[in-house]
């Protein structure tokens, strides 16, 4: 059986190309660039002033105090461009082109003005003092942003200053979520014996919507194998699918067999990790099938595991967003050895490290336990156990704790 690792760059290496499309600016937040932008102009544009005051020929203003005339006034925005001569002096606000002639903007607060036509400086000035010279930031021509460049709220700002109001970025692949299982009823309806309301596609629409995907979620499909294979067959209207049980070794798990029946490569069967031994990925086309386990918590971790690292890649992304950091454990935890454990945490910012608490929980159909978790503590397969105040490996999971928020112990539920 593949080790996690393998596994995962099995699925990676059978991502398809990612897929460039122009959006508006502000849809392309949090995207990724797909091409170079170059600098349409220089930055700034113009020799600009950085402050309020008086631009002035340095020359003149060598020792101070001392009085020079005021030939006219510069605002930003302002196209007039009076030319400063010896001993004159233009009024300038922060943002305006600085005149010719002048190499110097004094700042307000140490000059004095004697009515319309007279400043004293009261202090000397050198070439240069508040003036950006043009282009001093960025020249014409070049690269401000790189193609792959992760667009954030700074390089929103960056792309409006190079005019553009359209961005070419990759495409986030469309996404169809599969639920299947006869016991699994929607969730307006108070399940009968024996049934179990459908918290998977609802669990898995949130996770993609997390990543920045639109996710169709489909009805329940019935264990039938014709039933199923036509769900799958209806996915491909879409990049991605997103199946829900029926994966295992029982009699009724007709997803294997539907997904051959449909033509789907199945490069994936099962990988050594826990939760979630049993999950099946293929590749058609340009579509990618992921089969994830019915149980909530596997079928969350498997996406975390194993979608999100590969729906990343598809949109680009370099890094495939399983942020990892080192804690100490609070309390010791085990495991019977064999497969990768992944085991529920919560980690919080303890003032000097991370502090990483393991939550008990009754398995992986418990999602209410799970809730609790922000992490996954890393336990290599050989490793039985863990004792507290050891320093472990864990996986963050996307939440609030991304934001730097402390994240609170509370030990209810
Ligand atoms: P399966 O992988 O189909 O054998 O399902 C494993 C377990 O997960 C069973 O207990 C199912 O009832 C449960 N399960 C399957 N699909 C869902 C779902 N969409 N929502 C909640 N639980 C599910
Ligand atoms: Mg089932």
């Amino acid at each position: 059986m593949l080790t996690y690792e393998e596994a995962l760059q099995e699925v990676l290496t059978r991502v398809p190309e990612p897929r460039a499309i122009r959006v508006p600016l502000r849809k392309s937040l949090g995207r990724v660039l797909a091409h170079p932008v170059v600098a349409d102009h220089d930055l700034p544009p113009f020799k600009k002033s950085f402050v309020d005051g008086y631009a002035v020929r340095s020359q003149d203003v060598v020792t101070a105090p001392v009085e020079l005339e005021v030939i006219g006034t510069v605002a930003a925005g302002s196209q007039s461009q009076p030319e400063v001569k010896a001993g004159q002096a233009v009024h300038i606000m922060t943002g305006a082109a600085v005149p010719p002639g002048a190499d110097a903007v004094q700042m307000i607060e140490k000059t004095r003005s004697m009515g319309a036509e007279k400043v004293e400086l009261l202090e000397p000035v050198v070439k240069g003092a508040n003036v950006a010279a043009k282009g001093n930031e960025v020249r014409q021509g070049d690269t401000v942003l790189a193609r792959g460049r992760v667009l954030g709220a700074a390089e929103t700002g960056v792309l409006a200053t190079f005019g553009q109001g359209e961005v070419e970025v990759y495409a986030a692949p469309t996404v169809a979520v599969i639920p299947t299982g006869d016991e699994i009823v929607q969730v307006e309806k108070k399940p009968a014996f024996g049934q179990i309301r459908n918290s998977n596609a609802h669990s898995l629409w949130a996770q993609c919507h997390q990543l920045g995907l639109d996710a169709t979620v489909f009805p329940v499909t019935p264990d039938d194998p014709e039933r199923t294979q036509e769900a799958v067959s209806q996915g491909f209207q879409y990049d991605l699918l997103l199946l829900s049980g029926g994966v295992s070794m029982g009699e009724y798990d007709y997803v294997h067999q539907a997904l051959t029946k449909e033509g789907v490569n199945i490069f994936l069967h099962k990988a050594a990790i826990k939760p979630g031994k049993p999950i099946v990925v293929g590749r058609k086309g340009d579509h990618l099938i992921f089969g994830l386990p019915g149980n909530p918590v596997s079928a969350f971790v498997t996406f975390e595991l194993f979608v999100r690292p590969a729906v990343r890649r598809w949109m680009g992304f370099q890094a495939h967003g399983l942020q990892r950091v080192w804690g100490e454990l609070v309390t010791q935890t085990r495991q019977k050895p064999g497969r990768k454990f992944f085991k529920q945490a919560r980690t919080f910012w303890a003032g000097d490290k991370f502090r990483v608490e393991p939550i008990e929980t009754k398995g992986s159909a418990d999602l209410v336990a799970f809730s609790r978790a922000n992490s996954l503590i890393i336990m290599e397969a050989d490793v039985e156990c863990l004792q507290a105040g050891q320093r472990v490996e864990v996986v963050l999971l996307d939440n609030d704790f991304h934001e730097g928020n402390e994240y609170k112990t509370d030990s209810r539920r």
